[in-house]
């Protein structure tokens, strides 16, 4: 977990709600419960209260933004994926081999990843996969997976990308995930972070799919985990140090597609959630 400014928040010098002197913001790419506040959340250093979007400058997006690119480090070809299923629940579990296919078939799509060329993001493969039989403790914070993703690295249990790609953190059914006093299934679905921000290591959070306010699509738990794994592989592809990439306001790409949903298909059948083309002025689509 690391702590930063962005050009929202580096105006804002004491905790709105507690008035402490601040160090800084750690910046989160949430996919929001119900999708309406899917955003770059702040939680204060050192008090860790949420910033709401009132707080926030910069936070108003029009009706034809523009994503636009603040220096940070974006996904280039030959990045590697690598999911780790954490928990004995995922032993044997018949999930594993098709989210396995799922992050190949999306990470492959010419249209739905290769489009993300225009903000010079390239294509990536999956490394690989590893279940961790040891079980997570029942709640678990964003702080937490970049403690333990670190020594997974130091102990070779997980490869190395030294920044060159990311690690898709599933975790078990029954363990919540958490971002300060935030809840999964409760406030939000999913997130991407960064461990210490620009060197990573990067990873997406993906709790077991909340049986409401993350998938409008479908009763599908699988259709759920899908939309919100393929909001956040684009998102970290795009901003992999959250705020620090390609974003609109205080939005990432797909954050502004999630205010106006709409159920979205790969032709490998997956459902994916849209993300904004600056070079399409809208939301992705597959046909068109
Ligand atoms: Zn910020
Ligand atoms: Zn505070």
């Amino acid at each position: 977990m690391s702590t930063g400014r962005c050009r929202n928040c580096n105006q804002i010098s004491n905790c709105p709600v507690c008035n402490v002197e601040l160090n800084g913001f750690h910046h989160v790419g949430v996919r929001s419960s119900g999708l309406t506040n899917s955003s770059i959340w702040h939680y204060a250093d050192p008090c860790g209260h949420k910033l709401e979007k009132s707080s926030l400058g910069a936070s108003t997006v029009t009706a034809n933004p523009q994503a636009v690119y603040n220096g940070g480090p974006v996904w280039k070809t030959g990045y590697q994926w690598f999911n780790v299923f954490w928990g004995s629940f995922w032993v044997a579990n018949a999930l594993v081999p098709m989210v396995n296919k799922a992050v190949e078939d999306i990470e492959k799509n010419t249209s739905y990843s290769g489009e993300l060329k225009q903000y010079g993001v390239g294509i990536g493969t999956l490394n690989g996969y590893r279940v961790i039989s040891q079980n997570p403790p029942q709640s678990v914070s964003s702080k937490d997976i970049s403690t333990v993703l670190i020594d997974w690295i130091k102990t070779q249990n997980i490869p190395d990308f030294g920044g060159k790609g990311a690690y898709n953190i599933f975790l078990p059914k029954g363990v919540m995930a958490t971002l300060s006093g935030d809840q999964s299934c409760v406030k939000f679905c999913d997130y991407h972070d960064t461990a210490d921000g620009n060197q990573g290591p990067f990873f997406t959070c993906e709790p077991y799919p909340c049986t409401s306010g993350c998938n409008q699509c479908s009763t599908s738990s699988f259709d759920t985990l899908t939309q919100g794994l393929s909001e956040e592989m684009v998102e970290l592809k795009t901003d992999m140090n959250p705020g620090t990439g390609w974003v609109i306001g205080n939005e990432e790409i797909c954050d502004y597609c999630d205010t106006n949903f709409v159920c979205n298909r790969i032709s490998s059948g997956e459902y994916v959630n849209a993300w904004y083309s600056n070079s399409l002025n809208g939301c992705w689509t597959p046909s068109r």
